[in-house]
């Protein structure tokens, strides 16, 4: 089986050298083990921060090691009587193809699990986006931090990603007016198929403080924070007193190697009485039952759509993760296997 490594820590942007390919023996079954194998694999930009030797809500990624990260597989063999071939699974084992695991041990240790998919007849892939984490994150930072309300209006940046993408539907689907940011003529055409109201191409705008006032003459209620740095200082800009910001991420940051500055125009959460608040979806897995029940519910009534970019191979997962720090993604990044 061969698997994608961590060589180095990247400085600044990642870059190939960072990971190396290598090749394994994957062993017979133990007893309890089950084998999966990968049939897609997620890259996701928090990945970046795991890269770095720091502490943080999660420990950093070993170099040496597999890179860890959700994947989606088939189980080929089972000596655990819960599993058996041909159950869809999703996992963290990451960048790899073929592994063994003892899911009731890996349970106990409180190290994640291995949990069975049932497909609902979506493609398994979607449990890496739309269904799985990404879409999870939407609806937890939309509908619980930001507490969306009736007459909202919402503005969301990198609003074509895989998260950006579910935030905008749900808003949508619920009445509001829904403003979206995001680099490029092939997203800004996506999100207007989407029901955006207004797109922001923010690498064709000179000044995107300038044009979400523009787009947004009375102002913002909601910020959904994916990306930080001038988007966060607009966002600030064009709220109305009691807006709510969703902090999600902040992605133009995250390969910045020397001291990071905050928006110039903070002071503008004091007298607008502004609430800003972050959060990660890992501590609200309460709402995943409800969220999956809803999902289910939109996409069987065509009122969620979603676009992924495909690359093929393990040795590509890479040049997928890199490819997030360009925005040469268009939805959800993801490698298929096999
Ligand atoms: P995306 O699918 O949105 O991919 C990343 C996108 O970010 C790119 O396509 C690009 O879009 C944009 N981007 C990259 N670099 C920059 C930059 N320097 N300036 C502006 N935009 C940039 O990823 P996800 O949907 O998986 O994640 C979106 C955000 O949500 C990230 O910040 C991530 O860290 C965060 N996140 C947080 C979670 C949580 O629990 N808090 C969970 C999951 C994700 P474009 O072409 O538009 O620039």
């Amino acid at each position: 089986s061969r698997e994608i490594r961590l060589k180095s820590r990247p400085v600044g942007e990642p870059v190939h050298d960072n990971f190396e390919l290598a090749t394994v023996e994957v062993a017979a079954l133990d007893d309890g083990e089950i084998q999966v194998r990968n049939l897609w694999m997620s890259v996701d930009p928090y990945m970046r921060g795991r890269m770095t030797d720091r502490k943080s809500y999660v420990p950093p990624f070993e170099l040496g090691k597999a890179l860890q990260g959700g994947a989606i597989g088939e189980v080929t063999a089972s000596n655990d009587p819960d599993f058996k071939p041909g159950d869809i699974v999703s996992t963290m084992f990451g960048w790899r193809e073929v592994f063994n695991v003892s899911p009731k041990a890996l349970a106990a240790g409180g190290m994640g699990a291995v949990t069975k998919i049932d497909t609902h007849g979506l493609p398994p892939q979607a449990f890496l986006g739309v269904a799985g984490m990404p879409g999870l994150t939407a609806y937890v930072g939309l509908l619980r931090i930001a507490a969306l309300k009736d007459g909202d209006v919402v503005f969301v940046s990198a609003a074509a990603g895989a998260v950006g993408q579910v935030v905008c539907q749900i808003a949508k689907l619920k009445g509001h007016t829904v403003i979206g940011s995001a680099g490029g003529p092939e997203k800004v055409a996506f999100l207007k198929s989407i029901g955006v109201d207004h797109v922001i191409d923010y690498k064709a705008t000179p000044d995107v403080v300038a044009e979400l006032e523009k787009v947004a003459p009375k102002g913002i209620d909601v910020y959904f924070e994916n990306v930080g740095g001038v988007h966060l200082e607009a966002a600030l800009n064009s709220a109305r007193p009691f807006a709510r910001f969703a902090l999600c991420g902040m992605i133009s940051q995250y390969n910045e190697t020397g001291k990071l500055t905050g928006p110039p125009n903070i002071i503008q959460a004091v007298g607008k009485s502004l609430r800003l608040e972050g959060f990660i979806v890992s501590n609200h897995y309460d709402l995943a039952p409800q969220f999956l029940k809803d999902m289910a519910g939109w996409i069987g009534a065509d009122q969620i759509k979603w676009n992924e970019t495909v690359e093929d191979g393990v040795e590509r997962a890479p040049d997928a993760f890199i490819k997030l720090f360009k925005g040469e993604n268009l939805g959800k990044m993801l490698v298929r296997l096999g």
